[in-house]
């Protein structure tokens, strides 16, 4: 894309710096081509306009015509709304705005007519659109494009008027101060061979389609350049990786393997976990470095594979790892390992942030002399000073804080790469775990240990609130802990704030006599630990948190999980939320709270959510659910890269497509030398930067 991609928004007709500051910080469109590729999420066919008469809550985004007939401010504290009332001759709708009511009423008249945009929704017999987007009527038909694109734009955005007709605006600018073609960015040989619309074609079109047809083929190619590159990107990896690395190669099984499993097992393995952990001998004495992905359910045992793992690595003079998010988890996992390796000969260390320093010099001496055989910690342990004298394998628990930087960072830790095991319990379907971990092998543990009582998952209203209080008293004086759960999302970032710790102060003088502490994502790392400290202590009864607790606490224990306005959570989060109960012997109880107003979609989800606890049925059903386009998919599973317009489940094709076809490149070309493929590596530097930076070779 050339200079013209590198040139600051700023500089770009109706941005300037404080529009470019927003912009970016939002967004992040800090560039010309950030913008062009910051594409439209949906599209509206604005020739069409609907009859309120012929409405109901399944249509998608629609176009009616009409006036307003009254304004009218209805509840109070966090139900406050501004109601409208919005007539086209056939019926009425209701139109909701949850905030800026002042402003809506000031720029908006009655017995005008306007033309309004949104999702509607069905309470009862009740339709409304809540923050529709509002348009003069007459000023449609001066539009040229009848689809129009709609950009997502957050609140901050909103409130300084970079809305979505604002971004299609400056986007239509960038198009006018063209002089020349935007550059290619993918290689001819390419376009040709998978028949794809050349570049420029494809931005104009993905912003301002000319039809139907035009955008699907924007799309398409879009879609491919996104795969293409991170397959390409993986696979890269992957080759580099295959032919300069021979692994470690792990082929004793003895007296710590042996001693373990005869002697410390407290319980008989799950077929599953046998399996994988013969998937897992199997790599490590192949020879090959392994690298592998441990999928499976929350409580399903991977904590007892990674330690056969790490036994097979002493047995063989190899020191191992484990790495968790949070000091939290890397102290449980430490005091849990350490349990059940109490019969063993094997000396194992904690190494976190707030390792002291006399404490940290013994460590450092210990790895390096090899007198540690296994460290658990967190992020500390790769930073460059933790040397080890022969680190064999790396487990990486909870991955989905740990990106492809920070693995190829320990690569580094000893003369050839260690082996690794990541281990997850977010389970993937497997096209995004090809597209996510093209570079990883798969096991799946599919089996829970045996004698769980299932987690029984009840939906309460919050009318219900009084009973599910006593509820809850019951399970403490029983001796069990609770955690409440509160959405946080950004978008609403304060006023979600607010409401944790409303609720927190509302449980307080409600569970006078016991201890409830409380966690989000804003405080300070140290008091987060300390807030959680408690309750993993037992000294707190009730723990009000967001969705910080989603990985990994640990505390059986912990008997019940309140969700707040669970309708606001996806499927995929819901599940790891509820994880956090079920742990020990006790029943225990999830409770999705919600207000009486709930979507038909929103019922559905949480209606599967009360009806199974396998986790892959719940991914299955929350992909059926998904709408086109929906992103949440990725974003929980916490990747490194977002897409942009790809979406992992519905375009698998192009996703086969785009890795057969780099595939195909690496196997000619494997380092992109060759002159037609320049234009490849650029582009794949420019946009695996860092990553590209942590490779191997080089
Ligand atoms: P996760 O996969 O979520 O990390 P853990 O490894 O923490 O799960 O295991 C959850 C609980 O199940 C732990 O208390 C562990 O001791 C127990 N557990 C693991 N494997 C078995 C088994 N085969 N039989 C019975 N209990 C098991
Ligand atoms: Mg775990």
């Amino acid at each position: 894309m050339s200079e013209f991609s590198r040139i600051d928004i700023k500089f770009l007709a109706g941005v300037g710096s404080k529009r470019a500051e927003i912009l970016k910080k939002e967004a992040g469109i800090a560039t010309y081509e950030d913008l062009l590729y910051y594409f439209p999420y949906k599209y509206i066919d604005r020739s069409k306009i609907f009859k309120i008469c012929e409405i109901d809550g399944n249509f998608p985004y629609i176009q009616i015509e009409g006036e307003i007939i009254s304004f009218e401010e209805v509840g109070t504290g966090r139900t406050k709304r501004l109601s409208a009332i919005f007539s086209d001759g056939t019926g009425t709708i209701e139109l909701v705005w949850f905030q800026g009511a002042k402003y809506i009423t000031d720029r908006y008249h009655l017995r005008t007519k306007y033309t309004v945009f949104g999702k509607p929704a069905q309470y009862g017999s009740k339709i409304s659109i809540a923050h529709p987007e509002i348009d003069k009527a007459d000023s449609i038909a001066e539009r040229q494009h009848t689809l129009q694109g709609f950009y997502s734009t957050t609140e901050l955005m909103k409130r300084k008027f970079i809305n979505s007709k604002a971004i299609s605006k400056l986007v239509e600018n960038i198009f006018k101060g063209l002089k020349v073609p935007i550059f290619e960015t993918i290689s001819s040989d390419v376009v040709k061979q998978c028949n794809l619309v050349n570049i420029n074609e494809a931005l104009r079109n993905i912003h301002f389609p000319k039809s139907n047809e035009a955008l699907q083929k924007a799309s398409f190619r879009l879609k491919f350049e996104e795969l293409f590159y991170i397959q390409l990107n993986i696979l890269r990896y992957m080759k580099l990786r295959e032919q300069s690395l021979n692994g470690f190669k792990f082929v004793r099984i003895a007296d710590n393997v042996n001693r373990f499993y005869k002697e410390c097992l407290p319980f008989d393995l799950t077929g599953a976990q046998k399996r994988v952990i013969k998937e897992i001998r199997a790599d490590l004495g192949s020879g090959k470095q392994m690298n592998r992905l441990l999928q499976g359910d929350v409580g399903s045992g991977k904590t007892l594979v990674a330690i056969m793992s790490m036994l097979i690595a002493a047995d063989n003079g190899y020191q191992a790892c484990i790495m968790a998010p949070t000091e939290i988890l890397a102290t449980q996992h430490f005091e849990n390992i350490k349990r059940l390796l109490s019969k063993i000969d094997i000396n194992i260390a904690l190494l976190t942030g707030s390792t002291k320093k006399s404490e940290r010099d013994n460590i450092d001496k210990g790895l390096r002399d090899g007198s540690i055989n296994f460290i658990v910690g967190t992020h500390a342990l790769i930073e460059d000073n933790v040397v080890f004298k022969n680190l064999g394998l790396v487990i990486v628990d909870e991955q989905h804080r740990f990106g492809v930087v920070q693995r190829s960072k320990l690569w580094k830790k000893n003369s050839q790469p260690p082996h690794v095991l990541v281990m997850t319990a977010t389970p993937i379907p497997r096209t995004l775990a090809m597209t996510l971990y093209g570079d990883l092998d798969v096991s799946i543990i599919d089996e829970l240990p045996p004698g769980r009582k299932p987690i029984s998952t009840i939906l309460r209203f919050d009318s219900g609130a009084d009973r599910m209080y006593d509820g809850i008293r019951k399970q403490i004086e029983a001796g069990r802990q609770v955690y409440i759960v509160y959405p946080l999302i950004k978008e609403s970032e304060k006023s979600d704030l607010k409401n944790l710790e409303e609720g927190y102060e509302y449980i307080k003088t409600l569970f006078r006599e016991y201890k409830v502490c409380m966690v989000h994502g804003k405080m300070k790392a140290s008091e987060k630990e300390e807030e959680m400290q408690k309750f993993v202590s037992g000294d707190a009864k009730i723990m009000v948190a967001t969705t910080v607790i989603e990985v990994g606490v640990d505390v059986p224990n912990a008997s019940v999980m309140v969700i707040e306005n669970a309708e606001r959570f996806g499927l995929a989060q819901l599940h790891q939320l509820r994880g956090r109960v079920g742990r020990g012997a006790e029943q225990s109880y999830c409770i999705l709270k919600t207000s009486h107003k709930l979507s038909s979609e929103s019922r559905k989800r949480l209606d599967i959510m009360c009806k199974t606890n396998d986790g892959f049925e719940i991914a299955e059903a929350d992909l059926k659910l998904r709408g086109p386009g929906d992103m949440e998919g990725t974003q929980q599973s916490g990747i490194a890269f977002k897409l942009k317009i790809a979406n992992i489940t519905k375009d698998a094709q192009i996703l086969q497509l785009a890795r057969d076809c780099a595939n195909n490149i690496l196997d000619n070309d494997p380092d992109l030398s060759l002159p037609e493929h320049h234009i490849l590596r650029i582009r794949l530097d420019k946009l695996f930067k860092r990553i590209v930076n942590f490779g191997l070779v080089g």
